[in-house]
């Protein structure tokens, strides 16, 4: 399995893109919660090497490489980088500092350069940076940045489940790792955020929704907030031969708020901003209620309850559940989802 997925993800950068190396992938700006309070946070992605493990084989759902630059990036187009993305972040309290890897992979990221963009960050104003790091980067020497933004730092943990996570996920984390990394990241005063997937391929839908919540109760003592991301089909992926050939349907937006709710009392901020939410290639419903699910999933995700949405699509949802024991892997007939009326809509 495994080197089937390296070969499958290692052809699809046989032709790496001509990136602009002195140009950031993507600035935009969010709304967000910063100490219980909303804010519009300055969010950016640069452009770097990308994640180590992609280069080697990749995680099945993670199309990060299609944004990547083989054999990585100079600090000086960092530094190009860099001067467009901080007038960006004029005026914003909270910073997202994306790479499509790891901000604390000193090969991906170096250091002088993290050092020098943190600085800046707190010259500007900026109280807190989130960055993004798989675990074995989390250390003190990766963070000791002098003056900087309190730092907030995101780890992929996907599931607590090992099988899950080397089989449908093909990621090599320790469930040790993690939490050694939970533990370096508070020893080092930063807070934690995880990652947990939906769905990701192989599981059906009523065992996604397990695993996930699973997932979260193990994760919630060692993290701050967790982030539950309904997988959804990105470029040139695993996950995106599977739902081509129509053996996997992303996660229906009934079962991101069921983990929500079942996660309620597990004691730190769960919630959920589903990519590409309200299509076929992110986490859906029958299409008349995505919107209304999706706009209170964001009303949750700023603080308020969870979406209270009806609608007859969910007596389908109920029903897959109930038939997950008999149903292949986590595919659906085409049209399902609105009870086979309709046209398709990508
Ligand atoms: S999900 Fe994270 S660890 Fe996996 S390939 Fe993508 S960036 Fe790397
Ligand atoms: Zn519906």
């Amino acid at each position: 399995m495994a080197d089937a997925f390296a070969e499958f993800v290692n052809a699809a950068k046989q032709e790496p893109a001509a990136h602009p190396l002195d140009q950031p992938v993507a600035t935009w700006t969010e709304r967000e919660v910063l100490d219980d309070e909303q804010v519009e946070a300055g969010v950016a992605i640069l452009r770097t090497r990308g994640c180590y493990w992609s280069i080697r084989e990749g995680c099945a759902m993670c199309g990060y490489f299609n944004d990547t630059v083989p054999g990585g990036v100079s600090t000086e187009a960092l530094q190009a980088q860099w001067a467009q993305v901080l007038p960006h972040l004029a005026e914003k309290r909270y910073a997202k500092i994306y790479t499509s890897g790891s901000f604390l992979d000193p090969t991906e990221v170096p250091l002088d350069f993290a050092a020098q963009a943190m600085a800046e960050m707190h010259a500007a104003g900026v109280e807190k940076v989130l960055v993004e790091s798989l675990p074995e980067f989390v250390h003190a020497r990766h963070m000791d940045y002098g003056a900087a933004p309190a730092l907030e730092v995101a780890i992929g943990l996907e599931s607590a489940t090992p099988l899950v996570l080397d089989k449908c996920v093909n990621k090599r984390l320790k469930w040790d790792g993690f939490t050694r990394a939970c533990v370096n990241a508070r020893t080092a005063g930063a807070s934690v955020k995880a990652y947990v997937l939906l769905k990701p391929p192989f599981l059906n839908e009523a065992q996604a929704i397990d695993d996930a919540v699973t997932s979260i109760e193990r994760a919630a003592p060692h993290v701050d907030k967790v982030s539950l991301n309904p997988v959804n089909v990105q470029r040139n992926t695993v996950v995106e031969r599977l739902f081509r050939r129509g053996e996997w349907s992303a996660p229906w937006l009934w079962s991101v708020v069921e983990v929500l709710r079942r996660t309620r009392e597990c004691g730190v901020r769960v919630y959920s901003d589903p990519t590409g939410g309200g299509t076929q290639r992110g986490a859906h419903n029958c299409s008349k209620c995505d919107q209304a699910l999706l706009d209170g999933l964001t009303a949750h995700r700023l603080g308020g309850p969870l979406p209270a949405v009806a609608c007859d699509c969910r007596g389908r949802w109920k029903a897959l559940l109930a038939q997950g024991g008999v149903r292949r892997d986590g595919a659906e007939s085409r049209g399902y989802r609105r009870g086979f009326r309709g046209g398709r809509r990508f």
